[in-house]
């Protein structure tokens, strides 16, 4: 039986990886996006996997976006709570608009996409959700109020998830990356990105691909027993 994966920001960084690794362990993938048509339309002509635009930070848009998808590939029984954005700032200087912004997407995106996805999952008795959350919303960033609020948002939401979805043959899990080799990282200054590096004691940062293959496992018949956890992926720089 071939299950079916949505992976939200997946055509890009480590959503992108982890679509790609979904797709070679056989699941049918669907990556969803925000608004860069041009990374999707390489993405997709590169991988074969079909793309979906919509923000995770709207509800309506999310029911809208997911029935398209399950038009095309049925059921969703994976979901990869991935996208997530940084609109950093020392906290006397955070807009209201730069906090709504990260809470937006990297928390209430995280409830628009499972919510419209739950009841189904519950009916087939069957389902993973799977959030990408952070080493910043474990331990707290500097210049990250917003984001490291929303991150740790996401590991409470998925504590509690897993208790509802125990019963329903529902597992639900979270991935705390350290720093990966992504846009994201690749878009601060240099001198900053080398004393990150300084500070992860395997000596460099994490790969993409580290954090899909956490996925797949989560993913997997061999994960059913695991849920309500984290996987803290971070090269050592952080101990929970
Ligand atoms: P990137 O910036 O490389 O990619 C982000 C992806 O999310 C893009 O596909 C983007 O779409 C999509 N996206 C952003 N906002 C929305 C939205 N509102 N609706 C739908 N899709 C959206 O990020 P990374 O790969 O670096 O990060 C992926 C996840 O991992 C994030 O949740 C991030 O917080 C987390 N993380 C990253 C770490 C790192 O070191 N990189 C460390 C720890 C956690 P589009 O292409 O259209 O812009």
């Amino acid at each position: 039986m071939t299950r079916t994966a949505l992976v939200t920001g997946g055509s890009r960084g480590i959503g992108a990886a982890i679509s790609i690794a979904l797709k070679k362990a056989g699941y049918n993938v669907a990556a969803n996006y925000a608004g860069n048509d041009e990374a999707a339309r390489k993405f997709t002509d590169e991988t074969g996997i079909k793309t979906y635009k919509w923000s995770v930070a709207d509800y309506e848009s999310c029911a809208a976006g997911i029935k398209a998808v399950e038009d095309d590939l049925g059921p969703v029984e994976v979901l990869v709570n991935n996208a997530g954005i940084t609109r950093d700032a020392p906290f006397h200087k955070m807009t209201p608009q730069q906090w709504r912004e990260v809470l937006d997407t990297n928390l209430s995106g995280v409830f628009n996409m499972t919510h419209p996805l739950w009841n189904g999952m519950r009916e087939r008795k069957f389902g993973r959700v799977i959030t990408i959350s952070s080493i910043n919303g474990q331990k707290g960033q500097f210049a990250q109020a917003n984001y490291s609020a929303a991150k740790a948002g996401d590991l409470g939401f998925t504590k509690a998830l897993a208790q509802e979805g125990a019963r329903a043959g529902i597992t639900v899990n979270a991935i705390c990356p350290g720093y990966i080799a992504t846009d994201m990282v690749m878009a601060v200054p240099e001198k900053v990105r080398e004393s990150i590096i300084a500070q992860i004691p395997v000596g460099r940062l994490g790969e993409a691909d580290e954090i899909a293959r956490c996925v797949v496992f989560l993913a997997s018949d061999d994960a059913g027993f695991i849920t309500g956890s984290t996987i803290t992926a971070n090269g050592g720089q952080y101990f929970t």
